[in-house]
């Protein structure tokens, strides 16, 4: 086998987006994934939310995630150029609704919070909120809108990829990979399932919640992964009398309509292991918390139920860049908003690939901090 400039290990949308990135600025680059294109990104809701998605300490967080909403129409537009395919963008803005008084203070903390970051958020009364969507419940007590959180159908999202990937003329290998070949310095190829070995200088882990299953790397160069399984509903509506028009929010749960009359209910987060496992107790509470602030879930059509695992770190932020060995690349941890941030680390992270330098957005995202603190521990 003729050695590849960088091998990436995972084909959920993280891997393929760094993989086509990394093509288009002239590395040749083979994508290693028994079933490339699923994945926590295919199971994934799609909202692109990281103003209202906002918590207290994760300031640095939200800038990366404010800036990879900013790189998203731009991405999405090379992206369907390249693949000629819809890639599923729709800026519908979203609004978070409050089912009563006490979850209007919780808002309100939000809102402040949103404010104090120079954002622009709106607040909304019930009835304000109820004029933009009629069909939210009448016992809604508060609102608020912020037109710059979108959502991207993952589910063509995707497929895009894998075409814009095969055109770019990434290279893709049906297999898991079991090991990384590596001395105490540097990596040297990637050793497939069955044996096989892929001689490279450069390998980007980009393997979800299974990165650090990797046969072969001393431990604190294994990231600190681990799955934070998601459950959601999939409903389907009348396409030309859509239930919601904006992505909505309420304290425990999402609802995200498609233009087609397509609706996700999500999500359940859950510390189980590798459990897919689809429960009564987690439908159950999504459809009753959706039900409560948008009571015509009911009327609709449930055409799928199924759980997904999203890569968790110990910080809830990414491990994006150079980890303890030479030429070993690390892109995951991505957690509760891999799709929001896949344009920013495919950027990212091609343009370590290609220049050999981190760029300041990532920094504060290193892998190293987690070995850093062990050995502070130790
Ligand atoms: C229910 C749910 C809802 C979500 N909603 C949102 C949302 O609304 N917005 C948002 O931004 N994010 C959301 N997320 C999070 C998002 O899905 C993840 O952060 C993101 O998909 C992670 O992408 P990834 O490519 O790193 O991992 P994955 O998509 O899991 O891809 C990993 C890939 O690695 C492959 N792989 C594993 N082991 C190996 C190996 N040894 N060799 C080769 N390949 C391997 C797998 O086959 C898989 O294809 C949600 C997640 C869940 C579960």
């Amino acid at each position: 086998l003729t050695a590849p400039d960088v091998v990436v290990v995972g084909g959920g949308a993280i891997g393929l987006a760094i993989a086509w990135k990394s093509a288009a600025r002239g590395l040749s680059v083979t994508v290693v994934d028994e079933s490339p294109g699923q994945g926590a990104s295919w199971i994934a809701a799609g909202l692109l939310a990281p103003i209202t998605e906002l918590h207290h300490g994760e300031e640095e967080l939200f800038r990366l995630n404010l800036a990879s909403a900013e790189l998203y129409p731009g991405f999405v537009a090379e992206l369907e150029e390249v693949s000629g395919m819809p890639a599923g963008y729709l800026a519908t803005g979203m609004l978070a609704a409050a089912r009563d008084r006490d979850e209007n203070e919780a808002l309100e903390d939000l809102f402040r919070l949103q404010e104090r970051l120079g954002l622009e958020p709106q607040r909304l009364t019930g009835s304000e909120a109820r004029r933009l969507e009629p069909a939210l419940a009448p016992g809604v007590a508060g609102g608020i809108l912020v037109e710059g959180d979108h959502q991207i159908d993952n589910r063509a999202l995707l497929p895009a990829l894998l075409e814009a990937c095969k055109r770019t003329g990434v290279d893709f290998v049906a297999q898991r990979a079991r090991a990384i070949e590596c001395d105490a310095e540097s990596v040297h190829g990637v050793i497939l399932q069955d044996g096989t070995r892929i001689p490279t200088g450069s390998i980007v882990v980009a393997a979800g919640c299974w990165s650090n299953h990797l046969e072969g790397l001393p431990d604190e160069a294994q990231p600190p992964v681990r799955p934070v399984k998601g459950q959601l509903i999939h409903l389907r509506g009348p396409a030309d009398h859509p239930l919601l028009r904006r992505n909505l929010r309420g304290l425990d749960v999402y609802v995200v309509p498609r233009p087609d009359g397509r609706l996700v209910i999500g999500a359940t987060v859950e510390e189980m292991g590798f459990d897919l496992s689809v429960t009564a107790q987690a439908i159950f509470s999504l459809l009753r918390d959706a039900y409560e602030i948008l009571p015509g879930v009911l009327e609709l059509e449930i055409t799928e139920t199924i759980a997904g695992l999203r890569p968790g770190s110990p910080d809830n932020a990414p491990m994006l860049g150079e980890s303890v060995l030479k030429g070993l690349v690390i892109a995951t941890g991505h957690y509760r908003n891999g799709i929001l941030l896949t344009p920013v680390t495919a950027a990212a992270i091609a343009e370590l690939l290609t220049t050999g330098k981190s760029p300041a957005l990532i920094e504060p995202f290193t892998p190293l901090r987690f070995v850093r603190s062990t050995e502070a521990v130790s």
